[in-house]
């Protein structure tokens, strides 16, 4: 069977007038690829009555099946539901079944089913509803033969949990036997996007077969490579292709998975029962904060300190005043204090410390705004670096780069097989 192609259509003024982001289309692109069906087109459209049933028309003039989200609301600018059914001339109905499961949902909620919800109970007569819930309006399958359209609730709370549970399982009935892309994927760190490009290109020309995605985000690269079908051949040959990647580019390599750089330290920190400080300064907590976001952190982070004046540095860290006043604020021998008195104040096997110039003030010829030094201290193993960086961007920006960079650092710390 030729795969079908779909319309993916996100419903909603506020998408159109920039007020709101668009997930849902990336959700639901993700969640068909899933299943071997290819995106031809995404589109954004307002809540006009005209321009829905013009759009609806214009996707199912092309496209198998139509995916739409908004617009099922019970109020009088949620036309998704009417729009449809013209655009589709399937007529609908009011479901007895559709209209007690909306009355259940008020009732669990202790409300009473206002009149105007009633109209969240039409179905269509041909096609099916699937049940919502996490909210009142059910989602619509418009069954037009050999065309499908699919309206979703907006809410993306609401809108996931239907895709995952009822219209994958529902396609995947509706058209058995797709075949399915197969990725592998290796998550860098550590080197840029055009430099990873440029030692793939000479030295791991891909298969023809293989489709390459490079996607780089604050320092970070994700390499993911796709082929066709999920048959035998395609996955070895995925396989031996991560395989050649690695062989040339593992040393910046930090998963093979979909992991955080932030979970792969902490694993490593795990099974080497070791534990870890922090010492902050133009990161203000970010790292502390990002290490503590990962579930099961106490198990090896002992705490940390945000000393953002010299004084504090001082006080906390045991920074020495002369350091400070010699060497500044954003130097080599003042991280590196830091990162010593960090882990000797906590009883730390290791300690990271940042002190650096975030901006947009602050900045001099010799440390202009960005200039970044990073800590890490292994006393117990007499080990330590310090390294400078240079971060572009605005403050947050900077920040931002500062925090994966300081992963960076102590993974490649903890990856030394001598420390
Ligand atoms: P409701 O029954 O809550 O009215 P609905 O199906 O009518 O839902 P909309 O009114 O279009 O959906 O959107 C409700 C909310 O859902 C929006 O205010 C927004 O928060 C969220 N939402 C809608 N569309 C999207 C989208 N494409 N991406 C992310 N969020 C969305």
């Amino acid at each position: 069977m030729t795969p079908p192609k779909a319309i993916i259509i996100a419903s909603g003024s506020e998408l159109l007038a920039g007020l709101h982001t668009d997930t849902n289309t990336q959700f639901l692109a993700q969640s068909l690829r899933r299943i071997g069906i290819g995106v031809m087109r995404t589109l954004i459209v307002g809540d006009a009555y005209n321009d829905l049933v013009d759009t609806f028309s214009y996707a199912l003039d092309r496209a198998q099946i139509v995916l739409i989200s908004g617009g099922l609301g019970p109020t009088v600018d949620d036309l998704t539901r009417e729009a449809l059914s013209e655009a589709t001339g399937i007529e609908m109905v009011e479901s007895p079944y559709a209209l007690e499961e909306i009355r259940e949902r008020f009732r669990s909620l202790n409300r009473e089913m206002s009149e105007n919800n009633r109209c969240q109970a039409l179905v269509p007569v041909s096609g099916m509803y699937f049940s919502n819930p996490n909210g009142t309006a059910p989602g619509l399958v418009f069954d037009a033969g050999n065309r499908l359209a699919i309206a979703l609730p907006g809410p993306p709370r609401e809108l996931r949990p239907m895709v995952e549970n009822h219209v994958i399982p529902f396609l995947e009935q509706k058209y058995p036997g797709l075949p399915k892309e197969s990725s592998v994927m290796v998550r860098f760190v550590g080197s840029g996007e055009s430099t990873i490009d440029q030692i793939l290109r000479e030295k791991v020309p891909f298969d023809p077969r293989i489709r390459v995605s490079l996607l780089a985000r604050l320092g970070l690269v994700d390499l993911t490579l796709y082929c066709p079908t999920s048959e035998e051949a395609d996955l070895s040959l995925l396989d031996e292709s991560r395989k050649r990647v690695l062989a040339v580019l593992g040393d910046y390599a930090y998963a093979t998975e979909m992991v955080d750089l932030g979970e792969v330290v902490a694993s490593m920190l795990l099974d080497r029962g070791e534990t870890l400080a922090t010492a902050e300064s133009c990161t203000g907590g970010l790292i502390g904060a990002a290490i503590t976001s990962i579930p099961g952190s106490s198990r090896y982070y002992v705490g940390g300190f945000v000393t953002y004046s010299n004084e504090a540095k001082v006080l906390q860290l045991g920074v020495r005043p002369e350091t400070l006043e010699r060497h500044g604020a954003v130097s080599e021998e003042t991280v590196w204090e830091m990162a010593m008195g960090g882990a000797r104040s906590l009883k730390a096997d290791w300690c990271v410390s940042v002190t650096g110039i975030a901006g947009p003030d602050g900045g001099t010829p010799e440390k202009p705004v960005g200039t970044v030094w990073i800590g890490v201290a292994c006393p117990g193993r007499n080990w330590g670096s310090v390294r400078r960086c240079q971060f572009f961007g605005d403050r947050q920006a900077i920040r931002e780069r500062t925090r994966v960079a300081v992963f960076d650092e102590l993974h490649k710390a903890l990856r030394k097989k001598e420390i």
